[in-house]
């Protein structure tokens, strides 16, 4: 024999017919019949039926009776047409067979924990086999067009002038949101690097440093509740660009867009992606992420309800109503109320229009003409009401809205609808302190003209952040920055932090910003989220060779594990619980 293999299991098409190749792959099924043994070869190209015919090489026959499925064997033969009976129109190599003259047996199997063709396979026996997960379809699928992806983004960003700089992982605490995992140091016992939840601040020194143009495939840790779209550690296209406008930054995210779709054989979507202002996207959907793809609007009625009868609305800061295009039966309402409330809701206000126009609903006879005629909805809708502070009517419906999308059936899942959701406020109040606080990261700078405010009226206060939703997900976030040092003193001041407490905190950065730091705003592309939507699948894990639970461990490895005593020694740590205890 040759090499491994001549051919590919995918490649032999009867243009190969009367070669005679080596293959080799794994065996996904081996069937006796009429004398002969047929096995189906696989690799990660597709399925060739192999012959084995004790009279064309007793040997191999031999052989070929040891074998069971996903044993690695290495075969040598004759491509032939198979008989016209015999030929499998499924298969893309279902017009050739290999008449096996030599068989060898590379390596064995015990019996597989699962089938690789049952789809019903528990995720944790998945990814306790992940190695065994890989060898299916589904996960050839999503890594190969991963890599094609990226590939495809590094040669836009190379196209478009930028330079891949590699960033520290092991640093200070990044502030973007979520908490720091912390290493700690054996050299200096008591001190501890946080791994980087994103590089935004050595970006942002590139620009002061002169790199003008930056990018990176930057691995980020997080330490926060893990969802469909969240693992401890994920990458992101992290880019930064000195003297951008925000529509250049927009641009640059565009084409990689485009590009992405375009390496997959997809027709990409038309540019520019629409945009939409934050406050906007609150009130019509609820959400700084709206899923654009259904309707099923949100709708103001707090003008219209201001001196209403019914005390619930006249007395709610914000009354708004979602119609779902269906007559809701009194347990679906049950149903959705509880849900409104487990959403922070008091409770859900309803009208249900029955098929005739007639109007069910407790809440009717308080309603003023001019107030029916407001909510008015077509025959067989139900509209929902939710009265409260605007956030928590934005929270209720939004969610709601969603919730009756998926379960009406409203999401039409051909489309792909990607959006920029801009002008977002540059800060927020902290639910739990009271504190005004970042949106995004503090190194956002606001929108021009708006400076005063973030002394004056932090809350009145717009930035230059935007935010790339694709489908209802957040795909990334970035924004024009703060490049003047007395602007940035100004945010962490509105946060609450004393001149010490910044400099204490930030003093390296804040420095910089005086050594002639040039105008810049960049942006992070969750590299995850976007395949896995290019995919087709709704949970990262799928896009992921090696993910964690949603609990954060991994099956496969039994990771995070207890360490010695001996380690903790060194490294000065002595534990709460008991050393070594699992959690
Ligand atoms: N550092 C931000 C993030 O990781 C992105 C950015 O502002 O560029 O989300």
């Amino acid at each position: 024999m040759s090499g491994w293999r001549d051919l590919l299991c995918g490649d032999p098409s009867p243009a190969h017919v009367g070669r005679t190749p080596t293959v080799a792959g794994w065996v996904a099924r081996r069937r006796d019949h009429g004398g002969l043994i047929f096995i189906d070869l696989r690799d990660h190209t597709g399925v060739i039926q192999l012959v084995v015919n004790p009279e064309r090489s007793p040997e191999a026959a031999k052989t070929a009776h040891e074998i069971r499925s996903e044993f690695v064997v290495r075969a040598k033969g004759e491509v032939v047409r198979r008989a016209p009976e015999a030929v499998n129109k499924n298969l893309p190599t279902g017009e050739v067979e290999i008449q096996v003259d030599e068989l060898e047996i590379v390596a064995r199997s015990e019996p597989l924990p699962f089938q690789l063709d049952d789809e019903g396979v528990e995720e944790p026996l998945r990814l306790k086999y992940r190695y065994l997960d890989l060898r299916r379809e589904r996960m050839q699928r999503n890594l190969r067009l991963s890599a094609t992806v990226i590939a495809a983004i590094r040669r836009s960003m190379e196209k478009q002038g930028f330079i891949d700089v590699w960033t520290p992982t092991m640093t200070l605490g990044t502030p973007e949101g979520a908490r720091d995992f912390l290493v700690p140091v054996r050299l200096q016992p008591g001190r501890f690097f946080a791994l980087a939840q994103s590089p935004q601040l050595f970006k942002q020194l590139f620009m002061v440093g002169g790199l003008d143009r930056y990018y990176q495939i930057a691995t980020c840790w997080r330490d926060e509740d893990l969802r469909a779209d969240r693992q401890f550690e994920f990458r992101q296209l992290d880019l930064e660009l000195a003297f951008p406008s925000r529509e250049e930054v927009l641009d640059v995210l565009e084409r990689v867009v485009v590009v992405s779709f375009e390496a997959l054989g997809e027709t990409p979507p038309p540019r520019p992606f629409p945009r939409m202002a934050y406050a906007e996207a609150m009130l019509r959907y609820g959400s700084d992420k709206p899923d654009t793809r259904f309707g099923l609007e949100i709708q103001d009625a707090t003008e219209v309800t201001r001196g209403s009868d019914f005390g619930v609305f006249a007395n709610a800061e914000a009354v708004r109503f979602i119609a779902a295009p269906t007559a809701l039966s009194r347990t679906e309402l049950q149903k959705l109320e509880d849900f409104a409330k487990d959403w922070g809701a008091k409770g859900l206000a309803y009208l249900v229009v029955g098929e005739s126009g007639e109007v069910r609903s407790p809440i009717a006879r308080f309603l003023s003409e001019q107030e029916l005629k407001a909510f008015s909805a077509p025959p067989g809708s139900t509209v929902l009401f939710v009265a409260a502070t605007p956030a928590l009517v934005e929270r209720v419906l939004g969610a709601l809205r969603l919730h009756l999308g998926e379960e009406l059936g409203l999401v039409d899942d051909s489309r792909n609808e990607l959006l920029w959701v801009l002008d977002f406020p540059l800060f927020l109040r902290d639910e739990d302190t009271g504190q005004w606080t970042f949106v995004h990261h503090p190194f956002t700078g606001p929108i021009e003209g708006h400076e005063d405010l973030i002394d004056t009226d932090p809350g009145a206060a717009l930035s230059q952040h935007y935010d790339l939703i694709w489908n209802g997900w957040e795909l990334g976030s970035g924004s024009i920055r703060i490049h003047r040092q007395e602007i940035q003193e100004r945010v962490f001041r509105a946060m609450g932090l004393t001149e010490e407490e910044a400099r204490a905190k930030f003093g390296w950065f804040l420095d910089a910003l005086q050594m002639g730091a040039p105008p810049h705003g960049g942006f992070a592309l969750g590299i995850e989220r976007f395949l896995a939507l290019l995919a087709g699948e709704s949970n990262i894990r799928e896009v992921i060779a090696f993910p964690k639970t949603a609990s954060g461990s991994d099956p496969l490895t039994g990771a995070p594990a207890p360490t010695t005593e001996e380690r903790l020694d060194e490294l000065g740590i002595s534990l709460k619980a008991p050393k070594g205890a699992n959690p």
